[in-house]
């Protein structure tokens, strides 16, 4: 899969504890990132995989150390300083370019180990009082008192080839302390990507069969236990067809990977509606917008999986001029019919495009959402 060919993924990570000196003290903010030359159209942010993995930190004394190697391959991909006039550092991105950030999230106490897409998906959340060196620099915690909600802490420029360390202490003082809950740090590699980019790896990557599709409608018809994403009919299971954002029937039908449910999204739109920061055109896409509009589990682009067995059933249906189709019935052996869609209203096309997940009682709309106009942007944001 051409997702995992990047040189980023030379990346080695370990964990180790020695000693501290504190030194310097930087505040890093998040800079603005503009197109490199020779780069066109949407590009996107996504965390593609951890340098250090999320490691439990529960509050004590001491200093402890998160290491890793950036080889020269993974060096090479960091982005180039831009120059520019502007309140925020300036970087030019590029096909492939990689951003290394610090993130900690609270977890709770019984956990010794967050998988990856649980990781993903789960809030930045700063300690009350840490203190945080990289590579002999002291970083300023980008706090929610100063951007509405605790960020992740770039570290990309402080980043060397070689080996990179992080310094933590993070004392058991009571601001730090919970009965139920700790902390966890990663340092995560962000990679930049365009959209062709991402559109070929899902395409390339593993699909979810249509006998494999079948097979689990066949287990949720035998199945006595109740289900919230499909609504048992007798021998057959109802299946949306409709895309969440634009309520149209999908073109490029995709879920992730942890996803239970099974409606999927369009993989067109999922893209075209990630949002960006607010700081001039040209910015790729937030890096944390990946949580999956039906369920909220991790949809990052190398987590998405296509589902065969609803691409045969929308080409079986546009074959039957039948493309406004929105539901199936489907049987226990893989058998489906459509259900008829009411009539639309004559007043349907003045109807605005919806802006976000449409919601299953919401009124239909036959129209896709333009990718232009879906993108929303955010101020002060990843
Ligand atoms: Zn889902």
């Amino acid at each position: 899969m051409p997702l995992l060919t990047l040189r980023a993924d030379q990346m080695v990570s370990s964990t180790v504890f020695v000693s501290s000196k504190n030194t310097n003290f930087r505040p890093l903010r998040s800079p603005e990132r503009k197109p490199g030359r020779g780069v066109s159209g949407r590009f996107y942010q996504y965390v593609t995989k951890c340098a250090v993995q999320p490691t439990r930190m529960d509050p004590r004394s001491g200093i402890r150390t998160l290491e890793f190697t950036l080889p020269a391959g993974a060096a090479a991909l960091l982005p180039q300083k831009a120059t520019g006039i502007t309140e925020l550092p300036i970087r030019s991105y590029t096909e492939g370019c990689i951003r290394l950030r610090l993130r900690c999230s609270r977890r709770p106490k019984r956990e010794t180990y967050v998988r990856d897409s649980d990781w993903a998906i789960s809030d930045t959340t700063w300690p009350g009082e840490m203190y945080t060196f990289f590579n002999e620099t002291a970083i300023e915690l980008p706090r929610k008192q100063h951007f509405r909600h605790d960020r992740p802490a770039e570290l990309t420029d402080l980043a060397v080839e070689g080996p990179n360390v992080v310094k933590i202490s993070l004392p058991d003082n009571k601001c730090n302390l919970s009965e139920d809950s700790t902390f966890f740090l990663a340092v995560e590699v962000v990679l930049t990507a365009s959209r062709s980019f991402l559109e070929n790896g899902v395409r390339a990557a593993r699909h979810t069969t249509a006998e494999e599709t079948k097979k689990k409608i066949a287990r949720r018809l035998t199945s006595t236990s109740p289900d919230d994403d499909v609504v048992a009919a007798d021998t057959t299971l109802s299946i949306s067809l409709a895309d969440p954002f634009s309520a149209t029937m999908v073109e490029v039908p995709v879920r992730g990977v942890d996803c239970e449910h099974m409606e999927c999204f369009d993989l067109g739109n999922w893209l075209a509606s990630r949002p960006s920061k607010k700081s001039g055109g040209g910015e790729p896409s937030l890096a944390d917008c990946w949580k999956c509009p039906i369920c909220g589990r991790d949809a990052r682009p190398h987590r998405l999986h296509i589902d065969d067995f609803l691409v045969e059933v929308r080409a079986e249906l546009l074959a039957d001029g039948k493309q406004r189709t929105k539901r199936i019935q489907v049987a226990a052996d893989g058998s489906w019919v459509p259900v008829a869609e009411p009539e639309d209203s004559d007043d349907e096309g003045d109807a605005p495009p919806p802006s976000g997940p449409a919601q299953e009682s919401s009124r239909v709309s036959s129209r896709s959402v333009p990718p232009a106009a879906a993108v929303i942007e955010i101020l002060d944001d990843d």
